[in-house]
């Protein structure tokens, strides 16, 4: 679950991490108030949205007066703001972060992440802050530097040690940087965060060392052990498809293909997204209904694939283990019959109670397409897609 950069900074300012003084509203006049109590000539109006990119898509903004925070706020409140990491249709800015403006020397980077290879945490950092890491790592991965943690011992003062001398900092500096960064790693490890980045982390010509930005996600999995994290959860910055899944406990991502999937089981999902792409098509989406699949459950992941537009067919794959095959059927019927079903459906069913949810599938006469193997359904729902 990703949080907004506000959100960030108030969970790494609990575990001692310096951030600047900030408000956050919805409301010009009140952004003019937050301002009103800042220290300091300067202040930066922020959009608040779940995407980087922010400052080069006009959506943080540098304010010299209280008038200029009223019109920065004004713009910003309500613009639909388009950075690289939005896509083009971008993203409606909701609120915005109103914070006491920073007298830069540097600006740094720094992050944690999991790396799977090697199944701990790796924490990095470089001197090329301000700009998209992802372009460091392609063009000049010699500029990260990284230091990987051991899960028993937890990110050591040596390494921060090593990482803040690599980064060139002296002097005063350097504790501070260290003093940031091991509280970094207890923020990101007591509250089971998946990453953690601060770009720019900040070294002021005072020496200060700050974190100017900050993003979080955290495991989902791990939210039922964070009470006041997960109500941090902006569900206006998620995919309305993948929220409505959720409440179904259905395990749904929406993909830009036009075949839309039923599946059961994560593997079987993934198997039966690449024998679509084999076939020459693509799926729209990953969906795993899951082992315990219920009929209601199976209404709402059918309802939900259909009422993506980019589907033109449905593949269904089941494999009846715990989940049976005609308690499946059963529940497309009934999603079918209340959507009155627009594009071609191929089913493939096996394993429990196979042939009596084919039967009622057959019987429904909703002119569902059954598939015996799942290549041939995955090379029918191709053709499918090409003639539709
Ligand atoms: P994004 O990464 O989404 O563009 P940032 O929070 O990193 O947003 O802000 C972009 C740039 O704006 C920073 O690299 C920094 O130069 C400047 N900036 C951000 N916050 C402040 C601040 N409080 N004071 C001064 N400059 C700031
Ligand atoms: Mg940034």
């Amino acid at each position: 679950m990703k949080v907004h950069e506000f959100q960030a900074k108030q969970v790494l300012a609990r575990f001692g991490v310096p951030v600047p003084k900030s408000g956050v509203t919805d409301s010009v006049d009140e952004a003019v108030e937050i301002a009103k109590g800042l220290d300091g000539s300067v202040s930066v109006v922020k959009a608040q949205i779940h995407a980087g990119g922010r400052g080069k898509g006009g959506g943080v903004k540098l304010a010299r007066s209280l008038d200029e925070v009223r019109q920065h706020a004004q713009a910003i409140l309500g613009m639909t703001l388009v950075t690289h990491q939005t896509g083009p249709e971008g993203k409606l800015v909701n609120r915005i972060l109103i914070e006491e403006g920073q007298n830069i020397d540097q600006e740094l980077y720094f992050g944690i992440v999991v790396d799977r290879a090697t199944s701990s945490p790796i924490v990095m950092a470089s001197r090329e802050g301000g700009m998209e890491i992802e372009e460091v790592a392609a063009e000049n991965p010699d500029a990260i530097l990284k230091e990987q943690v051991d899960l028993a011992v937890g990110l050591t003062a040596f390494q921060a040690r090593r990482l803040a001398f690599g980064l060139g900092l002296e002097g005063k500096t350097v504790n501070r940087a260290v003093k940031l960064m091991l509280a970094c790693y207890r923020a990101f490890e007591e509250t089971d965060a998946a990453m953690l980045e601060i770009n720019p982390l900040m070294v002021s010509k005072e020496g200060d060392v700050l974190a100017l930005d900050a993003k979080m996600d955290f495991d989902d999995n791990a939210l039922f052990r964070h009470r006041d994290i997960a109500e941090m959860r902006d569900l206006t910055e998620e995919d309305e498809k993948e929220i409505e899944a959720s409440k179904f406990d259905l395990n749904y991502i929406t993909l830009s293909g036009t075949v839309g999937c039923m599946v059961n089981g994560a593997g079987l999902a993934m198997a039966t997204m690449d024998i679509i792409k084999h076939a020459g098509a693509e799926p729209a989406n990953f969906l795993d209904v899951g082992g315990g699949a219920t009929q209601e459950r199976v209404e709402a992941a059918f309802k939900l694939i259909l009422s993506d537009e980019n589907v033109k067919a449905v593949l269904i794959n089941i494999f009846g283990g715990i989940v049976r095959c005609d308690m499946i059927a059963r529940g497309v019927i009934e999603a079918a019959k209340n959507l009155h079903l627009q594009v071609p459906v191929v089913v493939r069913l096996e394993g429990t109670n196979a042939d009596e949810g084919l039967n009622l599938l057959e019987e429904s006469g909703l002119g569902l397409i059954p598939a015996k193997g799942l290549a041939a359904a995955a090379k029918k729902v191709a053709e499918v897609v090409k003639g539709a």
